[in-house]
């Protein structure tokens, strides 16, 4: 391999949103691919439809990326929390937002045009309208009708006239009668049969050219040498295939020496992936949000008929039509299923990387289950299983696009979190508390003030006692609700409270306010000490086993029966706010 030949991979998102679990997928294998063969792996933001694109969208996929370990070498810079810039080194084979290009695409349209590979056309919007509306009547499938004074190969001096005098228009590729051939290392060769692809369009009405050409310009000139990308993206290919047959380099663009020859533009190799679908079948998307709180409202106005979407309107601070719309299925509007969600407490599933954060997800647990979504190390344990469990170093060694699957992969959110459990167990104690301390500062910032004043030795132990149970590090922050809680408060939970403590006149009561009386000489105050204090508690007062006392204790210290080990539980606490909440508890109940 020469250096130019290298191996180059992109990932291209759009940026009209956050980053979708499936792009994630998309740009991880991108990044595998390039680390793999010591490639370069770039990053181009594909913002063209200027209306539904945004800066701060980018910049939200960025960060997603990078939050998942998932760094690119060529491509807009990114200034990390601590400094570091991705992206610093890039080939200088920028811009890498395709808006800032287009002088190069408006460059390569006029070479097309004066080729006689494309043409500029005049049709209005309501003319092709009129037309496809016709076609759709007769039972025909539309194509746009090439005019009869164009002709492949043949410059057309006068609709290029009327198009540089400012009249309205948008350009077509001239597509030529042939067989295009996608050869793709996934799905072997696609073919398509001559007349298939009717001329379409690659300069809008706008002058900004559609995502075909541009990335057909661009897949070129920054030296790509692999696509990978999903299936859906497969039926444009045959396109960018046929300009690619059709296009040529600039010479400012063209190698230096090669002045004299043309470069034709390569077809890179392409790989197209599985798609990604729930585990019911249904196609894995932002609509599934929606689909989520409209069944839950659903239910509850079953239950409540009076929740008209008037009523409705005032409490998800949305507009009544909106909220009707959203249930008769007219709209998904995100808001909406987000206020729906707030209010009732409905609970949505997660789509985007940014939602998977937020519940509290390991971007390395992340990364492990998208790696599976279509390929696999086709490798086993020691105990013969399949090795499912590695990290995106193992990733970056191994990843091929030969074990890339053809069929559709299931994306199930119970594994996913089991992966997540485990990554999280498998993490030191220090490294618990610095990340899921970090992952509160980001989205609960009330209790991570609160958690964060807790001195470190406690929380330690508090690490070590919720961490082999917590799925995400939200299930962490619900078991350590208890640090959260007052003092002073009274409200235990009233079932506990008869069947723990009043039951048989009263006892749990009374040998709380013995256990009380220990505490105070108590020396040891570590986990280990207070759970060994605790059984010889249990042992002295003849009890079987410490749960007529642990469970009273757990009421007292955190307003229910269920809590982490009761050792860790008092060791976070302290002695005196310990104190404080049985004394409280024995006052109230
Ligand atoms: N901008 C396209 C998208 O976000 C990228 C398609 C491609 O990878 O070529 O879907």
């Amino acid at each position: 391999m020469t250096a130019s030949d290298h191996v180059v991979t992109r990932f291209a998102p759009s940026p009209t949103g956050h980053l979708h679990i499936g792009g994630a997928r998309s740009a991880l294998f991108c990044w595998a691919f390039a680390r793999r063969n010591g490639g370069r792996f770039m990053i181009r933001i594909e913002d063209t439809d200027q209306a539904r694109s945004s800066d701060e969208s980018a910049r939200g996929i960025l960060e997603d990326l990078a939050w998942l370990g998932i760094e690119w070498d060529d491509g807009p810079s990114l200034t990390l929390a601590d400094g570091r810039v991705i992206g610093a080194d890039s080939r200088p084979v920028g811009p890498y937002f395709q808006a800032q290009r287009v002088p190069i695409y408006h460059a390569y349209i006029e070479a097309l045009v004066k080729a006689g590979r494309a043409y500029p056309a005049f049709e209005d919007a309501a003319e092709l309208e009129a037309k496809r509306k016709a076609a759709v009547a007769a039972k025909q499938t539309y194509r746009y009708e090439r005019p009869a004074d164009v002709k492949p190969g043949v410059f057309n001096a006068a609709r290029w006239e009327r198009a540089q005098s400012g009249e309205p228009h948008v350009v077509r590729f001239l597509a030529l009668h042939e067989e295009i051939i996608v050869p793709d290392q996934v799905l072997g060769d696609v073919r398509i049969a001559a007349g298939e692809l009717d001329d379409f369009v690659i300069l809008k009405a706008d002058r900004f050219p559609t995502y075909h050409f541009a990335v057909v310009i661009d897949d070129e000139l920054m030296g790509v040498t692999h696509v990978l990308r999903a299936q859906e993206h497969l039926a444009n290919t045959p396109r960018h295939v046929a300009m690619q047959k059709a296009l040529v380099r600039l010479p400012q663009h063209s190698p230096p020496g090669s002045e004299s020859r043309a470069t034709p533009f390569r077809t890179p190799v392409y790989a197209h992936m599985p798609l990604i679908f729930n585990v019911d079948g249904t196609k894995m998307s932002k609509r599934d949000k929606a689909k989520a709180a409209r069944a839950a409202l659903q239910a509850k106005i079953k239950q409540e008929p009076a929740l008209t979407a008037d009523v409705l309107a005032p409490r998800l601070g949305a507009a009544a039509p909106d909220i009707a719309g959203f249930l008769a299925k007219d709209n998904d509007s995100l808001e909406v299923a987000t206020a729906i969600s707030r209010v009732f407490g409905v609970a949505l599933p997660e789509i985007e990387v940014a939602d998977f954060r937020a519940a509290g997800y390991l971007p390395e647990a992340i990364c492990n289950y998208l790696a599976l979504l279509g390929w696999n190390p086709g490798m086993k344990t020691e105990d013969g299983k399949d090795l499912e469990k590695f990290d995106n170093a193992f990733l970056a060694e191994h990843f091929s696009i030969e074990r890339i699957g053809k069929t559709n992969s299931k994306f199930d959110r119970n594994k996913l979190l089991s992966f997540n459990g485990d990554a999280i167990a498998a993490l030191s104690d220090d490294a618990f508390i610095d990340r899921w301390m970090a992952w509160m500062r980001e989205f609960e910032p009330a209790a991570a003030d609160r958690i964060g004043a807790v001195p470190r030795d406690r929380l330690a132990a508090l690490a070590a006692a919720i961490k082999p149970r917590a799925k995400t590090l939200r299930e962490g922050l619900k078991s350590a609700a208890f640090l959260l809680r007052d003092d002073e408060a009274t409200d235990f939970e009233a079932k506990a409270v008869e069947k723990h403590m009043r039951a048989d006149d009263g006892r749990g009561v009374k040998l709380l306010r013995e256990f009380r009386e220990t505490l105070n000489a108590l020396l040891d105050w570590s986990p280990a000490g207070l759970a060994a204090h605790l059984d010889a508690f249990a042992q002295a007062n003849g009890l079987p086993n410490p749960g007529p006392i642990a469970q009273p204790l757990r009421i007292a210290l955190t307003g229910a029966a269920v809590s982490p080990g009761l050792g860790e539980t008092m060791a976070v606490i302290g002695r005196l706010s310990c104190l404080k909440r049985i004394d409280t508890c024995l006052h109230a109940v």
